[in-house]
């Protein structure tokens, strides 16, 4: 296959060859000549810049200029620079200073867009220069294409997400083996899914990067992770995975957006979602995410969300975008966030404290006549209508365990609810209360 046209290879030059920075070489040339044909010219990396320029590379990096100061690659005859170093410095200067110089930029840095996006997209608009980030949200998954271009006929009212591959492997082994969540992380650092320091991904930081950029796309507003609220799965017992499956539901942790008259909700989480959801059914290392727009309805995307090649398949598709774009008037561009910076509008963020939700709670007790009939007359004062309920009759000199699933209500009253069942004499510590979800 031959490219179309005469034009000169698109040189690309690499700030960071590790994980996703090698994938993306092998992928450009694995696919050479199909990437050529889509793109009208071939795509070729002719720098990059790596830490240490004498360790063994998982690419043929033959042909590639290697240096070790990432400004050379800036200075360099290069058409377009790709950020994979990942976090906010240096990467935030050097994306600017790229932009300063009017290159087009590809990243796939989800903490640097959620937290200085405004300002790096301010720039790239200041100096007419593209901006792609596809990779920033789940990985190989073509969401934001989805989210931009796709579904742009659309009101986006929600979205939710599985965003983070770690947490899902571990609940999903915590579902599947019955694992703790201890012995859970322990086995998912073994293979590589996790961290030695996992705080980003299960306390919900990484999805709530992810989340930012996501919501920015569906309703049209700035960059506000500041808005995120965001618990993690830490919280999450074997035993609140088994009872949740028992009353017909699978616990994920979501990453979910929704728009109301209230304002928006940003919000990370571990969730109950119905068993028979797609959502649910999403296991392991995957990603999914499920939007709903007011033309289309429900449109759920899956797959592999992290990793080399997956996520170098977003870059490529960005790096295929911005060639065949290249030198083109920038309001030809798409819009960075999908609207026209000008039409951005901030929109109010519900705290957790003012989000409406259903609730799981689980709650030990006493094995002693009229424990429910307390409990369920504090949930009826309180106006929190039950909708399913299940009893786990106790061992010997055991406590026995209930769980709830609750109606829609704002956090206030679930908190002030469980803090009176908490006061009952024959209430335990060790209650749990989570999300639930149901996507109507
Ligand atoms: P990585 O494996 O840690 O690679 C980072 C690269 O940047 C390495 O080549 C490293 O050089 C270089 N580097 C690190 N610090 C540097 C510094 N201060 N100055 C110059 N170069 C530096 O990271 P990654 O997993 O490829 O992630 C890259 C980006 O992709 C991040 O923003 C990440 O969030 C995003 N991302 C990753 C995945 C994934 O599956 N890994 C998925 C989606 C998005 P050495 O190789 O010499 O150490």
């Amino acid at each position: 296959m031959s490219a179309p046209g005469n034009l000169p290879p698109f040189r690309v030059g690499i700030l960071g060859l590790g994980t996703v920075g090698q994938g993306v070489v092998r992928v450009l040339q694995k696919n050479a000549a199909e990437i050529a044909a889509r793109a009208g010219r071939p795509i070729v990396v002719t720098h990059a810049s790596v830490r240490n320029p004498t360790r063994p590379r998982d690419c043929d990096t033959s042909g590639i200029t290697l240096v070790s100061d990432p400004a050379q690659v800036l200075r360099a005859e290069v058409d377009v620079v790709v950020e994979l170093i990942g976090g906010i410095s240096p990467a935030r200067e050097l994306v600017l200073e790229a932009l300063a110089a009017g290159k087009p930029v590809v990243t796939a840095n989800k903490a640097l867009l959620a937290e200085k996006g405004n300002e790096i997209f301010a720039a790239a608009a200041r100096h007419g220069a593209q901006l792609a980030y596809e990779a920033a949200v789940a990985g190989g998954i073509p969401i934001i294409k989805a989210l931009r271009e796709g579904l742009a006929g659309n009101g986006i009212d929600s979205l939710a997400g599985i965003i983070n591959g770690t947490c899902n492997y571990i609940l999903t082994q915590m579902t599947v083996k019955g694992q703790s969540f201890h012995d859970a992380l322990k086995d998912a650092q073994k293979l590589g899914y996790a961290e030695a320091d996992p705080t980003f991904d299960v306390e919900g930081i990484d999805a709530a990067h992810k989340l930012t950029i996501l919501a920015a796309i569906a309703f049209g507003m700035p960059l506000r992770f500041d808005a995120v609220a965001t618990e993690g799965i830490g919280q999450v017992t074997a035993q609140d995975i088994a009872l949740a499956r028992e009353l017909g539901y699978r616990i994920k942790s979501l990453g979910i957006a929704k728009r109301g008259e209230r304002g928006v909700e940003l919000r990370v989480h571990p969730t109950l979602v119905p068993a028979e959801h797609l959502l649910a059914k999403t296991d392991g290392a995957l990603n999914a995410v499920r939007v709903h727009g007011n033309a289309v309805g429900q449109t759920v995307y899956v797959g592999r969300g992290a990793g080399g090649d997956p996520t170098a398949s977003a870059v490529v598709a960005d790096l295929v975008d911005v060639a065949r774009l290249h030198g083109a008037d920038p309001r030809h561009f798409v819009p960075y966030l999908g609207f026209h910076g000008e039409a951005l509008r901030q929109q109010h963020a519900l705290s957790f404290a003012e989000i409406e939700s259903a609730y799981y709670l689980r709650l030990r007790v006493a094995d002693e006549p009229g424990v429910l009939r307390a409990i369920t007359s504090i949930l009826a004062e309180s106006e929190i209508s039950i909708e399913a309920i299940l009893q786990k009759e106790p061992g010997e000199n055991e406590d026995a365990t209930l769980a709830i699933i609750t109606s829609e209500i704002p956090e206030h009253r679930c908190n002030a609810a469980l803090d009176r069942m908490l006061k009952l004499p024959f209430v335990r510590e060790g209650a749990s209360r989570l999300r639930v979800e149901h996507f109507e």
